[in-house]
């Protein structure tokens, strides 16, 4: 079925539905979340349930970048794109920020 576009997301193509999440939220694009006219932007929506590492990843940055974290001033992670990846996964998986940290120490130290 062709599902009409209604806004500018580049994550679904902007039909607000993505297919292979159907078993979830009935396929509900996490990024714009089925929003009409809503136009891809980096600016961080507060108290959205993340749904993918994407998000996480972007958490990420946005903590090592932040004052008031664990992972603040971590700017030498920026460059260790694995390691935000490993991170991204653990944040997924439910775990905080200093879990991450430690992470990303063991990681960093190799
Ligand atoms: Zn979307």
């Amino acid at each position: 079925m062709q599902r009409p576009r209604i806004n500018e997301c580049t994550r679904c193509n902007g039909t607000g539905y993505i297919g292979k999440w159907k078993h979830i939220v009935n396929g509900m694009c996490f990024e714009c979340e089925g929003e009409n006219g809503y136009v891809r932007s980096s600016y961080k929506k507060t108290g959205r349930v993340a749904g993918n590492k994407d998000r996480f990843r972007q958490e990420i940055i946005a903590s090592i970048a932040s004052d008031d974290s664990v992972l603040s001033g971590r700017i030498d992670l920026l460059s260790e794109p694995e390691i935000i990846s490993g991170m991204a996964t653990l944040a997924e998986e439910g775990f905080d920020d200093e879990i991450l940290a430690d992470y990303a120490h063991q990681m960093s130290k190799r």
